[in-house]
């Protein structure tokens, strides 16, 4: 009783614990009145095709800063907003600004692009998810496969009823499924006989070895072929230096985003590059 007691002091006085408690809740309460004053960004990532060395895509990241707590990385708030549920208001938010914005840029003659959005489990979960999706197509006439949704390999894992028919349900659509951060991990491509998907996205973690390790290299050139011979989209992620690029071009990698072509940027800057790349 006393021992037990005195483990559960230790517990709460654990300085560390403590100071995270402390840093999640003010997350928490700033993360609502920021979507509250839509003060959440979405960025955007360039998506290059190699072959015709051109912008063909942009991958959807949220961006916030706070006054008070200043630049919080999206790995934090996503995470903290997935465990109570707030994921979904701002998923839609940053759903509905991703799809908008490529709207707008088919509006402006550029409708080679396609734009890609992450998604968590609990937006797969939820029973409203499919018929906003529906709703925002009808809403901006976008045609499907103009959009691709990237879920990570533990939502492909997910035996959940829900999660596999919405994925299917989406897929009906027409809308593209893209499995992000291929490779990390505990996974293992089984979930690839049970789900289809059309798009593989390399994680970083490969890319940034492959000039330094030769298995990595080899490795990756295997998955490369593993999405060819199943006649998937393949995009390496985490592209930084031109001997990535270079490594790219060798092993006839479909897509790459990265540093080396770009950072993350505000909407009319990525507008810029695409008009850039267009000429
Ligand atoms: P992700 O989906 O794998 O996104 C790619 C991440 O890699 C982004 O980090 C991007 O800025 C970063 N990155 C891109 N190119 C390079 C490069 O060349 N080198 C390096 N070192 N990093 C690069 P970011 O924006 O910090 O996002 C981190 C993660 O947060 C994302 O990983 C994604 O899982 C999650 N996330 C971001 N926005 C959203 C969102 O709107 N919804 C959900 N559910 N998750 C999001
Ligand atoms: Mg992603
Ligand atoms: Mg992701
Ligand atoms: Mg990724």
């Amino acid at each position: 009783e006393a021992k037990k007691k005195g483990k559960n002091q230790w517990a709460m006085y654990d300085p560390m614990f403590e100071q995270e408690r402390i840093r999640k809740s003010l997350i928490r309460q700033r993360l609502h009145v920021a979507l509250e004053q839509r003060a959440i960004a979405v960025y955007y990532q360039p998506i290059i095709d190699m072959e015709k060395n051109q912008l063909v895509g942009m991958e959807a990241l949220a961006r916030w800063k706070d006054e008070e707590l200043g630049f919080v990385p999206p790995n934090e708030f996503i995470s903290i907003a997935e465990e109570d549920g707030f994921i979904i208001p701002l998923g839609e938010y940053i759903f509905q600004t991703a799809i908008f914005d490529l709207k707008r840029l088919h509006e402006q003659g550029m409708t080679h692009v396609y734009v890609s959005i992450n998604l968590s489990l609990r937006q797969l979960k939820s029973e409203q998810f499919l018929s906003f999706v529906q709703q925002l197509l009808e809403q901006t006439c976008l045609q499907p496969h103009y959009i691709e949704l990237e879920i990570t390999e533990n939502i492909a894992l997910s035996d959940e009823k829900q999660v596999i028919e919405t994925i299917r349900a989406l897929k009906q659509m027409g809308i593209r499924i893209a499995i992000d951060d291929f490779g990390s991990g505990y996974s293992s491509i089984a979930y690839l006989r049970h789900i289809s998907v059309d798009t593989l996205k390399i994680d970083k973690s490969f890319i940034f070895e492959v000039i330094t390790n030769e298995h990595t290299a080899k490795l990756t050139e295997a998955i490369i072929a593993l999405a060819h011979q199943l006649q998937l989209h393949i995009v390496a992620e985490g592209v930084e230096t031109d001997q990535h690029v270079s490594f790219l071009h060798s092993t006839h990698c479909d897509k790459a985003q990265g540093y080396f072509f770009s950072p993350p940027v505000p909407f009319e800057k990525v507008v810029k590059q695409v008009q850039a790349a267009h000429i």
